[in-house]
């Protein structure tokens, strides 16, 4: 059956889209997508079903500034497939936040849930906002209204946001304080895994703050068990020292590897010897979350920090870093993405030619989502589990997840990216088929 025009463009390829304007982050998504669908030959009424979101919201809201100013902002939640379980992903506070930007992050969602297992489907939001332009009083008020415009948009057992770019721990517990102010008493208790990566106290996971990062190290250990490469003295870059950056460079150490150059929206840094994680984080902390000032590494531009020779390059700040016109600097053995969207269509091919591996996001940054399932299991059946437990299970599976991966690699000879996606569509694939469409 042929898809009708207004569905994904399967013929489209990388220079139609160049051709027509400067290629989105959503064009990204829909080049991924169409090249697995094609080789896997997904069925073209599920294809027709995946192209799509489900549901994108966008709320205006107005907000009491400090000064007595009232601001209007513009947020958004994107809820993009629910066959697997409840819409689930983070929030990003942000100001390149678009709609387009929402739709990607809450596709590869999707994706994501799938490759590791869990009974999640994908969603993503965020607001456009520059967040070091306000103060704390203001954000908890912007986050408040937030989540009381969204409504029963999200909801616990419908709509699971969680943290990202900008936004922490305290936002969430925020989040949940509005939710379920807005609950009737007796409901309460029971709505609380309403949003994950909440601070333990008000019902977060141990090892939620690390999951991230820690499924970046876990996905790099088996790259480096199948690759016979010795972790220990090896050397890798950062890029973005929040969250993920921060928690994969720390758990690096733990494997004696040496990092050796890192940047943040400050600017970037490196020193050959290495520089120490804890002791940066540290400065950091001190320092407004910046790395720029930090007296044991020179400053560098961003150039030199993408042709620093390393074996394993960590994007994690934003997408389309690794693109044409900077795929051709890296000079690694390893990409292991832990931000979403880093690589770009022709920085995915650049890496091939190269012959640079790639853990792909929706596989290197899954432990970020294993663990909220985790907490999200935990409120629901009142629980509380011990750091090593999280962790042993947040290995076993994303290290399934790394070889169902690794095996559609093999299978249909391609790429990582394109093999995670299959993993991805072919459990989707199948679920819609066992149950159908409605009516
Ligand atoms: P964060 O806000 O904690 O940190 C972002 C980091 O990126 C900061 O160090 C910031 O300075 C840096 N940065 C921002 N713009 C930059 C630029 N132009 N150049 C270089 N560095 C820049 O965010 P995070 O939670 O660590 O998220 C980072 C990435 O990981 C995002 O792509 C996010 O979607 C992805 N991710 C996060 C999680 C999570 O659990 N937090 C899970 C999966 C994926």
């Amino acid at each position: 059956m042929k898809a009708s025009p207004t569905d994904i463009d399967r013929t489209t390829g990388l220079k139609e889209i160049t051709r027509k304007k400067r290629r989105s982050v959503y064009d990204n998504v829909t080049m991924q997508f169409n090249k697995a669908a094609d080789l896997m030959k997904l069925d073209d009424n599920i294809r027709k079903i995946l192209a799509r979101t489900t549901n994108e919201i966008v709320v205006n809201f107005p907000v009491k500034m400090d000064d007595g100013r009232i601001e209007m902002f513009t947020g958004y939640r994107v809820q993009h497939n629910s066959a697997l379980g409840p819409f689930k992903g983070g929030l990003r506070f942000h100001p390149a936040v678009d709609i387009d930007e929402v739709r990607a992050l809450a596709t590869w969602m999707t994706w994501k849930s799938a490759i590791v297992n869990i009974p999640f489907g994908g969603a993503k939001g965020g607001i456009q906002l520059d967040p070091s332009r306000y103060s704390v009083t203001e954000l908890e008020h912007i986050t408040r209204r937030f989540t009381f415009a969204l409504g029963n948009n999200i909801g616990p057992e419908y709509d699971i946001p969680a943290p990202d770019v900008n936004t922490t721990p305290q936002i969430m517990a925020w989040i949940l304080d509005t939710y379920l102010s807005t609950m009737p008493p007796h409901e309460r208790q029971r709505c609380t895994h309403v949003v994950t990566g909440k601070p333990v106290e008000s019902g977060g996971s141990l090892g939620r703050d690390k999951a991230t990062g820690q499924g970046v190290v876990y996905t790099i250990e088996e790259w480096a068990k199948d690759r016979g490469f010795e972790l220990k003295g090896a050397t890798y870059t950062v890029q973005g020292f929040g969250n993920v950056g921060s928690w994969a460079a720390r758990l690096l150490k733990q494997h004696a590897s040496k990092l050796i150059a890192v940047e943040d929206v400050s600017g970037a840094i490196a020193n050959p010897d290495g520089i120490d994680p804890d002791d940066l984080i540290a400065y950091a902390i001190r320092n407004n979350n910046l790395i720029k000032g930090y007296s044991l590494a020179e400053r560098i531009d961003r150039k030199t920090l993408f042709q620093t020779e390393a074996d394993i390059f960590i994007p994690a700040a934003l997408e389309n870093q690794i693109t044409a016109d900077t795929a051709p600097w890296l000079n690694v053995k390893l990409v292991a993405e832990g931000a979403n969207g880093p690589t770009d269509p022709d920085g995915d091919r650049i890496l091939q030619q190269k012959g640079i591996d790639v853990i792909p996001d929706i596989l290197c940054n899954a432990g970020g989502v294993i663990v909220s399932y985790f907490e999200w299991l935990q409120n629901k059946r009142s629980e509380f589990w011990e750091l090593e437990e999280v962790d042993c299970k947040l290995h076993k599976k994303i290290v399934s997840a790394y070889r169902r991966v690794s095996d559609a690699a093999k299978k249909y000879d391609t790429d990582w990216r394109t093999a995670a996606y299959i993993v991805a569509l072919s459990d989707l694939e199948r679920v819609y088929k066992e149950r159908g469409i409605f009516p």
